[in-house]
């Protein structure tokens, strides 16, 4: 766990709606979507940043992407969606325990990283 707003989310301390929940993580929707669909998914193991995992959370991160798969699917997104990590303030991190946004149900731009 983590002394961030997803470690008091996971916790049960901040009251939220998950998506989704197994033993290795949550799913909760954005609290300010970027898209119709915009949906977090968060290891309930506190890893900052996704420089800071090891290898021993290789099966981990591997987990975190099937979920997102899942998630994806069921919200209607699983055709066309897109998976984002900032890793870092310099790349728009903000909240420092590890999470994949995933983004869908809106026209993304083509060849574009994001936006
Ligand atoms: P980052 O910028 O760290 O990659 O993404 C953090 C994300 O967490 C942002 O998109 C922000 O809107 C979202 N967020 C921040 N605080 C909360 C919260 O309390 N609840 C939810 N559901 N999302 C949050």
């Amino acid at each position: 766990m983590s002394d961030t707003v997803f470690g008091k989310i996971i916790s049960g301390d901040i009251p939220s709606e998950f998506l989704y929940e197994d033993e290795h993580c949550i799913a909760i929707n954005d609290v300010n979507p970027q898209a119709p669909v915009h949906v977090l998914v968060i290891p309930k193991k506190g890893i900052p940043r996704l420089v800071d995992s090891q290898l021993d959370d290789q099966a981990l991160l591997g987990h975190l992407m099937l979920v997102a798969g899942k998630v994806a699917t069921q919200q209607g997104v699983g055709e066309a969606f897109r998976l984002i990590v900032n890793n870092g303030a310099g790349a728009g991190q903000t909240v420092f325990h590890l999470h994949l946004h995933v983004i869908g149900g809106r026209e993304f731009a083509e060849g574009r990283m994001a936006g």
